[in-house]
């Protein structure tokens, strides 16, 4: 069958990566049943020929306008397909659209009429968001690591920057490749507008990555690997944190003066 990918090498390596980083999510085990998100936007590898493809869609109302999207395509995984599927057959679980002119309507444009994920408005609303930033940041992907959705589950861990804190603390690479830190969302009804707005000011915040209480990370960067390497690194601070106190002790952390060297060293932005 032929592919939208076939004969766009750069179209495909992204995709691909998305499949790749879909089969990491689900061997972590964050990625149970149709669990988690991920859209890419793919504008930069578009080309003129594309334009003129035909839908394999009629158009569909994103649910909003988002005037920063005009022109824009979009990679976006199934609504209701598995992580696990995706890492075999992106194009099977994921398809592509684009943004029609009036900012509020896509069509599916290739490979499969794959209605894209029922996050869609929000996922785009982020990324309509980072565009009007002139942020670099394509990628946005919403996960379940189990050690930091685990720690959401104390009050300690949900005040203003406490987990950061501690991540940060526990191995001198989690401040150096997630240097935002954890910016943190109470616990609101999967799927809402509130959780959407909720992540959006976080995001504005100046975070990368934002966490949802009890739920999962929302996590963005320039394209989806980065996005999983916050992730990853957070989540793995989490693993060493909780290793520790399995030992039976609170872990020492590393110091202030410590973090702080990091970043006059490293030039780190907090
Ligand atoms: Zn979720």
């Amino acid at each position: 069958m032929q592919s939208i990918l076939d004969n766009r090498e750069a179209l495909r390596a992204e995709v691909e990566k998305v499949a790749e980083v879909a089969g990491y999510l689900w061997q972590k085990g964050w990625a149970e049943r149709n669990g988690g998100n991920i859209t890419v936007n793919i504008t930069e590898f578009a080309d003129r020929e594309m334009e003129a493809l035909p839908a394999v869609s009629g158009p569909k109302p994103i649910g909003t306008t988002l005037p920063m999207l005009k022109g824009c395509w979009f990679y976006c995984k199934g609504t209701q397909k598995r992580m696990r599927d995706l890492s075999r057959d992106p194009m099977a679980a994921g398809s592509i659209i684009r943004i029609l002119p009036d900012c509020a309507h896509y069509e599916i444009v290739a490979d499969k009429p794959v209605e894209p994920t029922s996050e869609l408005p929000s996922h785009l609303s982020v990324h309509n968001y980072l565009l009007s930033k002139g942020s670099p940041y394509r990628a946005s992907l919403h996960t379940h690591p189990i050690e930091l959705v685990a720690l959401t589950h104390s009050r300690k861990w949900l005040e203003k920057d406490a987990a950061t804190r501690m991540l940060w603390s526990m191995i001198p690479e989690t401040k150096a490749f997630c240097p935002r830190g954890l910016g943190m969302v109470p616990y609101m009804l999967p799927s809402s507008v509130e959780l959407a707005e909720a992540t959006l000011r976080s995001l504005d915040e100046d975070y990368d990555v934002v966490m949802w209480e009890k739920h999962g990370v929302f996590a963005v960067d320039t394209d989806i690997m980065s996005a999983f390497d916050q992730v990853d690194v957070l989540n793995k601070a989490a693993q060493i944190y909780i290793s520790a106190r399995n030992m039976g002790f609170e872990p020492e952390g590393m110091t202030e003066a410590s973090m702080k060297e990091l970043s006059d060293v490293f030039g780190l932005p907090k």
